[in-house]
């Protein structure tokens, strides 16, 4: 790196003094610093110079002949901050033309990115603190860029991890064993996009928006027929579109449904509608505070009953440290709390909510099975009690049962983790609510494919990268 000695001229006054700057840029030289104040409030340094150039520049690529110096424009590139003060460099950049054949040619900054009015050490320096997991404000914060070419940046970074040309994507790093399907909200809250996980990576390795079935046939032509042979299973939810669309294009493949979607059939059609019939029935027969307090119980209603205690014992630890109360004296026999209480209460009131209960956990004990048959002999046994409830949306979900029976018993031997699919999921919704604040999807379904090779999410609210 070269040292150059230069002048710092502060502005307002004709005070001069000497600084010496690194000079890190090739065929520039800083013949004079000043340091102004941005329209953010931050100290800025400005770096004025001349660019040098070669004899070649002057030479037509026509028809080489010598060229003449055209116009001349003021460029200022944005550069890495020095002492928490953002830089730039001024440079005159120069048009030539030619006089026998009148082709124009613009002079290269060689330390210019490409595309951006900043310099190519800041560029490393942003795409280095994006890999590293800041977020594209905390990036904007530290120096001083806007977040829109920051996102530009970033989504030039990823489309060269992630893509070959800009637009068709990698092929898989690896061959998948499981796979797993499943949609995923965009931006408008709306519509929908599909992704393609491989299951033991945990990496997406597709996403399209789209009919379902479309997604999965483009998905089939994007790895091959090959590929597609290899893969022993797919997880996915109880629509039989994804399921008809696998069996159509690869039949030797077996469709499972995992618990996780299994549960939110049930949380969403049985325990929500159990819940509102329940509720009209007290409101008809006038018992009004009753059906008050059916209010706020879907959440309890959904819960598992350790995660109650569980909330009813942090709850009053929460309480004894807050009042500082001493711990002498706690009774041996653990009391009910609050939410537990009220679940037992909602139990006690209607047989249909013990039966939730019940099937809950009969559910909860299946997708513990080891085998396809110990799984059959537990579904078969969710069915009884469902149908037996004589409640239609009981027996709603026995017939999903039976219709998806095959795919549910496979779990039984082909054990997929929900904890996967939730994984990312849960991934999904933080670069959702991060949005950028662009409703940008091809930069949206990049962000996904690299959050879920990212085996962490960084959770710093203020990096000290440059402190
Ligand atoms: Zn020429």
């Amino acid at each position: 790196m070269n040292y150059t000695a230069s002048y710092v001229r502060n502005s307002s006054a004709d005070f001069i003094d000497l600084l010496v700057i690194p000079n890190p840029f090739e065929d520039y030289v800083n013949s004079g610093t000043v340091i102004e104040s941005t329209s953010t409030g931050r100290e800025a340094y400005c770096f004025h110079g001349d660019l040098y150039y070669d004899e070649e520049d002057y030479v037509c690529e026509e028809c080489h002949c010598y060229m003449n110096r055209h116009d001349t424009y003021h460029i200022r590139l944005r550069h890495v901050c020095m002492e928490e003060k953002l830089t730039y460099v001024m440079v005159d950049k120069h048009r030539f033309m030619c006089p026998q054949c009148g082709h124009y040619k613009m002079q290269q900054i060689p330390f210019q990115a490409d595309g951006h009015h900043i310099t190519n050490e800041l560029l490393t320096q942003v795409e280095s603190m994006l890999s590293n997991g800041f977020t594209n404000k905390q990036i904007s914060g530290l120096t001083g860029l806007h977040q829109a070419t920051i996102k530009d940046i970033d989504k030039a970074r990823l489309k060269r991890l992630y893509t070959e040309d800009g637009i068709t994507l990698k092929k898989p790093e690896k061959q998948a064993r499981y796979l797993a399907i499943d949609e995923f909200k965009l931006h408008d809250g709306y519509q929908f996009a599909i992704h393609i996980i491989d299951l033991e990576s945990g990496h997406v390795i597709w996403i399209q928006k789209g009919k379902k079935k479309q997604v999965v046939y483009d998905f089939i032509q994007f790895v091959g027929d090959d590929w597609m042979s290899n893969v022993e299973a797919v997880a996915c939810d109880m629509n039989s579109d994804f399921q008809e669309a696998f069996e159509e294009k690869c039949p030797d493949i077996q469709i499972v449904y995992d618990h996780f979607h299994l549960i939110k059939n049930f949380n969403e059609k049985v325990v929500t509608e159990v819940r509102k019939d329940e509720q009209n029935r007290l409101i008809r027969e006038g018992k009004t505070q009753a059906a008050q307090s059916l209010k706020g119980s879907r959440y309890i209603l959904m819960s598992k009953r350790e995660t109650l205690q569980k909330k009813d014992t942090d709850a009053h630890e929460r309480k004894i440290t807050q009042c500082a109360v001493p711990l002498f004296g706690v009774p041996e026999q653990r009391q009910l709390g609050e939410n537990e209480h009220r679940y037992n209460r909602l139990l006690a009131e209607n047989k249909l909510f013990c039966a939730i209960d019940i099937v809950k956990e009969l559910l909860h004990d299946a997708f513990n099975a080891s085998s396809d048959a110990e799984m059959a002999d537990k579904m078969d046994y969710i069915m009884d009690v469902c149908n037996g409830t004589e409640n239609s949306h009981f027996k709603w979900f026995a017939r999903l049962i039976l219709n998806h029976y095959e795919g549910i018993i496979a779990h039984g031997s082909i054990r997929i983790s929900s904890g996967k699919i939730e994984g990312i999921n849960n991934k999904i919704k933080v670069q959702r609510r991060q949005a950028y604040g662009y409703n940008d999807d091809e930069y949206f379904f990049l962000k996904i494919l690299d959050a879920s090779r990212r085996c962490y999410e960084r959770t710093l609210s203020s990096p000290k990268l440059l402190h």
